[in-house]
């Protein structure tokens, strides 16, 4: 029977509405309980082979057909999910001499001062996921291939690839390019930051000291907390958004004993009704995380209600992460620094954040070149050891290969990552060039902004935007010239 693509459209939206309800009323503090079960169970349908073939059959969007893909593979994959999380919400460890439990060890070893010790703590998590998390997460991802098979693709790449629309291998072949252009000053670029913030070059470094570097507790205090709402507030107004009047978002600033210590953004009926969720703490990386979450937030608050579900819900994610990141990068630029921030000097955070930038895109681009090979095809027997290669080459340290199955995003995330830091890049350089370094003070680069974000992430996704802002191709170059290494 043919699949009747209006009333997918309906029943898919009820289904997002209720589970992104769901996960704004416990994660906000408001509700105990997180039950998403019955939803799956209510809208099971949706999910089903017959939807999936159906859909690809009626030559449905992309989107909906991707839609359709990852939630029967969830499906088909929730008793080896569910697993996997009740084992790993139960795993501690001993330090201390007490039992401090496996989740929130990245947390303390991110504020260890004291190398040694991060280094005893990230081992003692490798072990543990060496010995409990990996025979799991093996058979979860042996089963996911299955059911891509199953499914009639070659592999879990192709899959992902053909649902996205994005083309991976080109991507990797941007991304091979930026490790090899930023190869020889890479060292030279991080390292001062490095021995500022940690006290370590890169003949001492391990992966253990990665978290503390990104974390620079010492750049904390030019962020107090009583500033947290009101700059972002200022900061939209500036660009012309008066962020009390928009009915569509919600920031929810109250103190819960409950809520998630991480800001999130929840689009639970996109534009009307959207979330932005903070407890306010302070420090740097709580503005970078609010301001990330502001950038979802606005992107689905402005597009056009008029558009299909998946254009307003779905599609190229590089998209809304490229105008997160966009928003989260003024926390480490310089002219909104001094403007917003009052600093008269705001060099160290500028440095800081380009370094910590290049490891990241660093590590992404290896993650990405691993993550072909393991979703490629072929045996995974043995990747372990790529892995830790491949990261080991672009970070510059020994990178143990325990979290080869752990440390991989689900349906290629990596790859929307790096599509968006690099829209990002193209979409900052267009905002400065028409309205100037302070263009976040200028109400004609909101109405520029607003533009973009009534598209939503429709059909043309990130390359639609990319033309907008005067890109002819989703270019690594752009982000490699704005780190200022030279060719
Ligand atoms: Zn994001």
């Amino acid at each position: 029977m043919a699949i009747d693509l209006t009333s997918y459209r309906l029943e898919a939206e009820e289904f997002v509405t209720a589970i992104d309800r769901e996960y704004y009323l416990h994660y906000s503090g408001q509700q105990d309980e997180f039950e998403i079960e019955p939803i799956y169970d209510r809208h099971a349908a949706l999910f089903s082979r017959e939807s999936v073939d159906g859909l690809r059959e009626a030559g449905a969007p992309a989107a909906l057909v991707e839609f359709a893909t990852q939630g029967h593979i969830g499906r088909e994959t929730k008793s080896h999910s569910a697993e996997l999380a009740r084992c790993e919400a139960a795993l501690e460890l001993e330090w201390d001499g007490k039992p401090l439990p496996f989740r929130s060890a990245p947390v303390v070893q991110a504020n260890e001062p004291d190398p040694e010790r991060r280094a005893q703590l990230e081992a003692a998590r490798d072990e543990l996921t060496e010995a409990e998390l990996n025979p799991r997460l093996r058979e979860l991802l042996e089963r996911t291939h299955a059911l891509t098979a199953d499914l009639g693709w070659d592999s879990y790449a192709e899959m992902c690839e053909e649902l996205s629309g994005i083309d991976l291998r080109a991507l990797e072949r941007e991304t091979a390019a930026f490790l090899e252009g930023t190869e020889g000053e890479y060292e030279g670029i991080v390292e001062p930051q490095l021995a500022r913030q940690v006290g370590l070059g890169f003949g001492e470094l391990r992966r253990s000291d990665l978290p503390a570097f990104f974390r620079a507790p010492s750049l904390d205090a030019a962020f107090p907390q009583e500033r947290l709402v009101p700059v972002l507030t200022e900061t939209l107004a500036g660009m012309g958004i008066d962020v009390g009047s928009q009915p569509g978002v919600n920031i929810d600033t109250e103190q819960r004993p409950k809520k998630s210590p991480r800001a999130f953004c929840a689009p639970v009926r996109v534009p009307d009704e959207v979330y932005l969720v903070i407890a306010p703490v302070g420090g740097r990386d709580d503005f970078a995380a609010l301001f990330h979450e502001a950038g979802h937030t606005e992107h689905y608050a402005h597009v056009d209600r008029a558009l299909p579900f998946e254009d307003r819900y779905l599609g190229d994610n590089s998209v809304t992460e490229g105008f997160a990141f966009l928003f989260d990068h003024l926390v480490s630029n310089p002219e909104w620094l001094r403007r917003r921030m009052g600093l008269e000097d705001p060099a160290q955070i500028v440095e800081h954040s380009r370094a910590s930038k290049l490891v990241f895109l660093r590590r992404y681009a290896a993650k990405l070149g691993y993550e072909l090979e393991l979703h490629g095809g072929g045996p995974v027997d043995g990747l372990e050891r790529e892995y830790a290669g491949r990261l080991s080459g672009a970070i510059h340290v020994d990178w143990p290969s325990a979290t080869w199955l752990s440390d991989v995003d689900d349906f290629f995330y990596s790859a929307r990552y790096l599509r968006a830091w690099a829209l990002e890049t193209h979409t900052r350089a267009a905002l400065g060039e028409r309205f100037g370094p302070a263009w976040f003070e200028e109400p004609a680069a909101g109405e520029f902004l607003r533009d973009l974000w009534r598209r939503g992430q429709g059909a043309d996704g990130g390359e639609g935007i990319l033309a907008s802002v005067g890109g002819s191709r989703l270019s690594f170059e752009v982000l490699r010239e704005d780190l200022g290494v030279a060719a």
